[in-house]
């Protein structure tokens, strides 16, 4: 695996330059071998919609930008339907994301429902705020098979989370017996190569389900959308440098949103959204921004990857080498 100063020397590459192509085309190689050439899509839908005081400034939940004013949740019938839409879609996991406020009793009460409602071997995956052990040993009792958890880049500075909380959730989830999906996020133009090391350096040290990179979406009218948004391109670049950055046991690398030359660049994983988005400013993604798993196939498709039908292999187990 690169070093530190390695890594930093392959993200200062021109994007444009053989060398990058070369580092992608590595990258790929990589994730085929060890996906056997198929890759996974998963699909994400929102329990609820609410302004969120945490205040994660690249957010549009976060109450300082005023995008979202009401707070509404989805009953547990319009949950179930929704999550066995995307397990007839043939999704490879269904997760369930709330907003960090959303009562954590609720938001079981819920899941338990939905875990009722679908497939036995239906991997189910939560998307939820900071948790104790305790908290995360009830996720994983109500039937979850894991997690997705981020420290995001700057945590503490464009956020009100302390990176620490962050971290400490993902021990308390891994220690539950969850497996945690995560990624370097979300990147934008003014993080240098060195916060960028550090992270995807940050994200092999846990032995996550999967790993990858993603791009900051500018909110219109935040403050944080000043500071602009990387190309594809660039992005591209992240992702095949953080898949070089990652065990050979992480089977997983996935880029948000989806795109062809994410997985040109070595992106096996991508996601389909219903519901609220916190990049979208739509109350229904779906309507707007967000993929459908058809759409992600296509996009595997026409970048020459495979589909894997059936449970996710990148959730399959926490302790074992996640080689195909
Ligand atoms: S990213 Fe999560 S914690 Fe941060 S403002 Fe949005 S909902 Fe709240």
């Amino acid at each position: 695996m690169p070093s530190r100063e390695e890594l930093i020397c392959l993200l200062g590459l021109d994007p444009a330059s053989v060398e990058t192509y070369s580092v992608m085309a590595e990258a790929a190689r990589i994730s085929k071998e060890l996906s056997g050439g198929r890759a996974e899509v998963h699909a994400q839908f929102a329990v609820n919609l609410a302004p969120c005081s945490c205040n994660c400034l690249f957010c549009s939940f976060a109450e300082t930008n005023k995008i979202f004013h009401e707070a509404t949740e989805l009953a547990s019938g319009e949950a179930v339907a929704c999550a066995r839409r995307f397990e007839a879609e043939g999704a490879n996991a269904v997760y369930m994301m709330s907003t960090a406020g959303h009562p954590f009793e609720r938001f079981l009460e819920t899941a338990r429902e939905v875990k009722n409602n679908l497939k036995p071997e239906t991997v189910l995956i939560a998307n939820v705020g900071d948790q104790s052990l305790k908290n995360s040993i009830r996720l994983k009792d109500a039937g979850f098979s894991g997690v997705y958890h981020a420290v995001r880049l700057r945590e503490g500075t464009d956020t009100t989370l302390p990176a620490e909380k962050r971290k400490r959730s993902i021990r308390n989830f891994q220690e539950a017996g969850l497996d945690v999906g995560t990624c370097v996020e979300p990147v934008g133009p003014e993080h240098t190569n060195a916060e960028l090391a550090d992270m995807i350096r940050f994200t092999a040290s846990f032995h996550p389900a999967y790993s990858g990179a993603a791009r900051r979406i500018p909110i219109p009218g935040t403050a944080i959308a000043g500071r602009g948004l990387i190309s594809e391109w660039r992005m591209a670049q992240i992702v095949a440098v953080t898949r070089l950055g990652m065990p050979r046991t992480v089977m997983g690398h996935c880029t948000h949103e989806p795109c062809a030359l994410g997985a040109i660049a070595g992106a096996n994983l991508f996601w389909a959204e219903a519901g609220a988005n916190p990049r979208d400013t739509e109350e229904k993604t779906e309507e707007s921004r967000g993929e459908t798993v058809n759409s992600c196939r296509t996009i595997f498709s026409e970048s020459d990857w495979g589909v894997w039908e059936g449970r996710s292999r990148y959730y399959e187990n926490a302790d074992s080498p996640r080689r195909f």
